[in-house]
Parts: C-alpha cells; sequence; structure tokens
C-alpha cells in the first residue's frame, strides 16, 4: 500500500531517496548558504525521526504545518512544545501544526504518542534563529567540508522568554 503524505508519512520527514547533501543558497534563511537535498518525497522509505532540511527550514520560514505542508494562520496555529535551553533562548527546530494535524500525528507516530507533550498555541515572541553546521559531525553526517564557510543547518525559534514552558 503506498504511503500517503500528510496522512501516513509528515510532510517534513525526509525520504531515503532524498538523502544526499550538498550546500547551496536557500531561499527560507535569505539565501544564505545551507545543507541542500534534493525534494524527492515519496522516493524509497520515509525517516520519520529526521526532517528533510529544506522542508524543516521552509516549515519555520513559512509557518507551514510540518504533518501537511500548508501554511498556518496564526489563530489556528498550534506547536509541540520540544526544544532545549542554548545559551540565553529556548530553541526548538519544531514547526507549527494545525490541531487536526497534530491529532493525527499523535494518532500514528508512536514516538511522538511516548515523548511528546501535548500540543500547544503556538507562543508568541519567538525568533527565528540560524543554525550553523560545522566541525568533524558535518563532514560524517553529510559528508560536506564546511572549509570556514558559514553553513546553515536548521532554522530554529528561539523564545528569551519561554512562559509556555511553566504554564501548567
Ligand atoms: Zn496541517
Amino acid at each position: 500500500m503506498a504511503l500517503e503524505i500528510g496522512t501516513d508519512v509528515p510532510w517534513n520527514a525526509a525520504w531515503s531517496g532524498e538523502e544526499s547533501y550538498e550546500v547551496r543558497p536557500c531561499r527560507h534563511v535569505s539565501g544564505r548558504l545551507a545543507l541542500w537535498s534534493p525534494h524527492r518525497p515519496g522516493a524509497g522509505r520515509p525517516i520519520f525521526a529526521r526532517p528533510h532540511m529544506v522542508r524543516q527550514r521552509r516549515s519555520i520560514a513559512e509557518m507551514r504545518c510540518t504533518v501537511c505542508g500548508e501554511v498556518t494562520i496564526e489563530s489556528a496555529r498550534w506547536w509541540f512544545p520540544r526544544g532545549d535551553w542554548i545559551g540565553e533562548y529556548w530553541m526548538s527546530t519544531e514547526g507549527p501544526v494545525h490541531s487536526g494535524c497534530a491529532e493525527l500525528a499523535l494518532h500514528t507516530c508512536p514516538t511522538l504518542r511516548k515523548t511528546a507533550k501535548p500540543p500547544i498555541r503556538f507562543p508568541s515572541g519567538a525568533r527565528a534563529i540560524l543554525a550553523l553546521v560545522g566541525g568533524a559531525a558535518t563532514e560524517r553526517d553529510f559528508g560536506i567540508k564546511v572549509l570556514g564557510r558559514r553553513i546553515v543547518g536548521h532554522l530554529k525559534l528561539g523564545w528569551r522568554e519561554p512562559e509556555f514552558l511553566t504554564a501548567d
């Protein structure tokens, strides 16, 4: 049975047929150099645990739902609060979701069901933050030599005062 994107597999998940990396300017980070993979959703098998690099940045830059890929409007924008403190910001690579899509994801994804806190209204005050890649891990994981270049990996969301963490 064919897997359907947006139902069986989230829009932002990478597929094994997309697993090759290059460095290219990316329009989702103002044309900066960024890790790039081909866009071939449906090719090979889905890799649920790993978002596709370009779609991940796009979901944050355009506030697209990570499950269905459609733009979320502010009044109907939900979010799984997953992240960590890095310096002065609580940062996350999670893009927003629609509430119906969040329910679907919780229903179909065992990892999410086990580990995720329930989705919340998308918290205000977020800044988009560029996460640069570098070091030995970049060469090992992506086969990319950084060579002193500033290369963006994920686009993150960061909050200086993440009041949603203490809301409950
Ligand atoms: Zn959606």
